[in-house]
């Protein structure tokens, strides 16, 4: 096939540059957890299929509970995750601070997974246009879609720079499906979220694993580099049109108080720079990865939970689909997240 790929600004310029990095496969609602399995598997392999090493490392990952209602929340989601096939154990503070010494006396439960990682999104933009443009695919950045028509069997896909033919159209537009897709007269409901990450200056070396809490609110890894990277979906001030705009300033402490109460260390750590990205997820958190419902050739690959662990999993499983190749795992339908025009 000829592929073009048409990108409105930079490829990973939005949320699949700007993450965390974290590839936690614990995280994950049940339902996803053999993508994120696969899908780790495959970033470990990236400079296999990438061409790239992205930095990938599994460090295992703790997520932690400070109370008795965080303690039964952690094991009611965490079993579930364990029944989907993640392999994940529960620890009591002992074992959790002989698996991570930094840990606080705080956690009166834990769970572990040997297979959670990270990887650096910073690199991941530059490594897939290198593969695109090997491949030999047309990649046109900075070029916005403004509309798409059908044409014959095909689509006339409208662009700043001019309008593309296309047999079959993937999109793949983030949060910005919302609009994209109301040119398909679907409207989807969505969420959207500013998430806040943090880095510190570079410091002594201080975590081995990957560190959350069961309410979600923290995660919390050094990188190879020695700098720390503290996310957890606090917001921040923002939406689709302006991206990130604001640090919520009792945000960015309440993040920085709860790492310091997970990891006592982090009292002595420079937080150098904070920034904010967009992500959505659709209501019930349903992702979208299949084809358009009543659209033939039209398919759709977006609101992932998590999708920067997820995206090659999902990115492969949506490529086998349109060349009519065997599926190694179900896709998502989207019509279960849309809704008519109409339907309010
Ligand atoms: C701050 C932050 C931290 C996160 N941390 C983690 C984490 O640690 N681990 C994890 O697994 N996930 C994390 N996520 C979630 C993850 O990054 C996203 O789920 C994932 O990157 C979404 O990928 P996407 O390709 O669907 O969307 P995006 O990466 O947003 O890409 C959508 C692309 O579509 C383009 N586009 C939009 N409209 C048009 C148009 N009309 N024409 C052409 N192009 C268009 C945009 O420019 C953009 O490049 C985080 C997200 C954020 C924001």
């Amino acid at each position: 096939m000829r592929v073009v790929v048409l990108e409105a600004k930079g490829v990973c310029r939005q949320a699949s540059g700007v993450n965390a990095g974290t590839l936690s496969i614990q995280v994950k609602e049940a339902a996803l957890i053999p993508y994120a399995m696969r899908s780790s598997e495959l970033w470990e392999s990236a400079s296999e299929w990438l061409g790239v090493d992205v930095g990938f490392r599994r460090l295992g990952g703790l997520t932690l509970a400070f109370t008795d209602d965080e303690a039964e929340m952690l094991k009611e989601r965490m079993m579930e995750r364990q029944a989907a096939g993640a392999p994940i154990e529960f620890v009591g503070l002992n074992r959790a601070r002989q698996i991570e010494p930094a840990l606080s006396h705080h956690p009166v439960l834990a769970s572990y997974c040997p297979l959670d990682g990270y990887s650096d999104s910073t690199r991941v933009g530059k490594a897939y246009c290198s593969a695109l443009l090997k491949n030999g695919v047309d990649l046109r950045e900075n070029t916005p879609v403004t509309g798409v028509d059908r044409d014959g069997a095909g689509f006339a896909v409208e662009t700043t720079g001019g309008v593309v033919k296309a047999r079959r159209v993937l999109l793949a537009g983030g949060l910005w499906l919302c609009d994209i897709l109301a040119w398909f007269g679907f409207r989807l409901p969505a969420e959207c979220r500013i998430n806040q990450v943090s880095v510190t200056a570079r410091m002594g070396p201080t975590l081995r694993t990957i560190v959350g809490v069961a309410n979600g609110f923290l995660s919390l890894k050094q990188v190879a580099n020695g700098t720390v990277l503290i996310g957890g979906g606090w917001q921040g001030i923002g939406d689709l049109e302006q991206g990130g705009v604001e640090v919520v300033p009792g945000n960015l402490t309440a993040n920085i108080r709860l790492a310091q109460y997970a990891v006592p260390a982090m009292a002595g750590a420079r937080v150098v720079r904070t920034w904010l990205g967009v992500e959505g997820h659709s209501e019930n958190y349903v992702p979208l990865v299949g084809p358009l419902p009543g659209v033939e050739g039209a398919y759709v690959l977006g609101l992932v939970r998590g999708g920067y662990t997820i995206g090659p999993i999902v990115g492969k499983l949506l490529a086998d689909a349109i060349l009519g190749h065997q599926l190694e795992l179900p896709l998502f339908d989207p019509a279960k997240a849309l809704r008519p025009m109409t339907q309010p």
